[in-house]
């Protein structure tokens, strides 16, 4: 008896042993080496149809079916918090499988000329064996323009990039980037930390080809998160490249500085510090900013900290008194003052709180500063001692007048509608049970073997001792 049983234990451990391993072998992870089959990638491509789209396409073979295809893609950029887009193309499972799927700029917002896309594809097949190819990536640019690079853009800290104008443009406007950057540095205390991608376009229209919802008067754009530069800068109009490439840049250098989930920059700090970069303001806009103090028409420094106005004469004030508020900043306390107080900026810290912890006083305390300090008549205070109210001025894509070109605008927009995370167009992918259940359906199992086993144990056990009992 003693035997019977522990040969009817073996076997039903055996049995299980078997029931558990057929169970488990479709589980990824579980599976051992030796079942292991990696799926073979006979094409990985993509397609670029710029600025639309950009398309994927692979073609799989495995010696198992492949029952899962999903696609992990994006753009290379600061972000906050890694995310990581999926897409689940529609194929017909089976051992050799062809995917495609694509990227429709409309729906996840344009990406920035230049701007490097990355992708990788993951199979499952029905063992439940998972394969991941490499992360490849590819540049986000028109294949219309001969675009030319110049080759010292290392050294200088920005790659140019360009397709109508001679050598001699390039080099005018790359020397225009390595100047800026170096002011920026030396006076600013704005330093770059990876080279800056420039992309020049011949001019307006072609920019504007090359990017999805701009405003049609767009003349160039920073894209800080990306360390790149877009503009629309034609051979007669250098005197105006030169100067909208340093404003941009600086953008990008600010954006870099303050990068953080927490916190913002003011736009007169930013706007301030990319004019500033631009060297003395020009005379028409000096004249402007003098008017504004002699007729006492300056705006407060509060009412500058959200966007500027959309009227022309109110916008070219704004960008002039940022410089001449960020002049006064660093030149009055030093450019390590202005990095602490980006830095405090960049720590989630509020304007006031930042301006207070560096320099002492508040946004209104630094208008009074600044007004004493240029010159100006005294903020205007309400009676019960409240800063004076005025009207929020409407957000909109900053203008610049830079170098003086009033019709040739610039945008600064920073903010960039980046790409398109989560954006599955098809089917949802095929994978196997989730582990939890298929534990819990195998401990029933075994629960229910054990039963069985018990029932005819149970039985034997009864019919020995009946038979012992008839024999003895
Ligand atoms: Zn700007």
């Amino acid at each position: 008896m003693q035997k019977l049983i522990v040969a009817f234990s073996l076997c039903v451990s055996l049995s299980l042993l078997t029931v558990t391993s057929a169970f488990l072998s479709p589980l990824p992870g579980i599976t051992s080496e030796a079942h292991r089959r990696a799926a073979v990638w006979t094409n990985n491509e993509i397609s670029l149809n710029f600025p639309e789209s950009a398309t994927f396409r692979a073609a799989i073979t495995s010696d198992v079916d492949i029952t899962s295809v999903v696609l992990e893609y994006g753009n290379e950029q600061q972000t906050c918090g890694e995310v990581i887009a999926k897409a689940f193309p529609q194929f017909e499972p089976g051992k050799t499988v062809n995917a495609e799927w694509i990227w429709e700029m409309r729906q996840s917002g344009s990406l920035p000329p230049g701007a490097q896309l990355w992708w990788r594809w993951r199979v499952v097949d029905a063992n439940g064996n998972e394969t991941v190819t490499e992360t490849k990536t590819a540049t986000w640019l028109d294949n219309i323009h001969q675009w030319q690079t110049m080759n010292n853009g290392d050294s200088q800290g920005v790659h140019l990039h360009w397709y109508e104008g001679d050598q001699s443009f390039a080099t005018d406007l790359a020397k225009a980037a390595s100047d800026g950057l170096l002011f920026n540095e030396t006076q600013a205390g704005l330093k770059a930390d990876a080279p800056i991608d420039l992309y020049i376009y011949a001019n307006t229209n072609e920019l504007q080809e090359a990017i999805l919802y701009e405003p049609s008067w767009t003349g160039g754009q920073a894209f800080p998160d990306q360390d790149i530069v877009i503009l629309g800068i034609s051979s007669s109009d250098l005197d105006w490249g030169r100067d909208a490439i340093v404003h941009e840049l600086t953008h990008v250098l600010v954006g870099h500085l303050t990068f953080s989930c927490l916190g913002d920059v003011p736009t007169w700090l930013n706007e301030g510090l990319a004019v500033y970069s631009e060297g003395e303001l020009d005379q028409a806009s000096q004249q402007q900013l003098e008017d504004a103090i002699r007729d006492d028409t300056l705006l407060t420094v509060r009412s500058l900290s959200a966007g500027f106005s959309e009227v022309a004469d109110k916008a070219y004030l704004s960008y002039s008194q940022s410089y001449s508020i960020t002049k006064f900043l660093i030149e009055t306390y030093s450019q390590d003052k202005m990095t602490a107080l980006l830095i405090a900026l960049r720590d989630g810290k509020t304007i006031d709180e930042a301006l207070m912890q560096t320099y002492g006083f508040n946004i209104d305390g630094l208008d009074d500063a600044w007004r004493a300090a240029i010159g100006a008549q005294p903020r205007l205070v309400s009676p019960e001692g409240a800063p004076t109210a005025q009207p929020a001025p409407t957000f909109v894509p900053t203008i610049v007048p830079v170098g003086g070109v009033p019709l040739l605008p610039q945008v600064t927009a920073t903010a960039v509608p980046t790409s398109s995370f989560g954006q599955p167009t098809a089917t949802p992918a095929r994978r196997g049970p989730p582990i939890g259940l298929t534990l819990i359906l195998l401990a029933m199992c075994c629960v229910f073997l054990v039963l069985i086993g018990i029932v005819i144990l149970g039985f034997v056990v009864r019919s020995q001792n009946r038979k012992a009992g008839n024999n003895g």
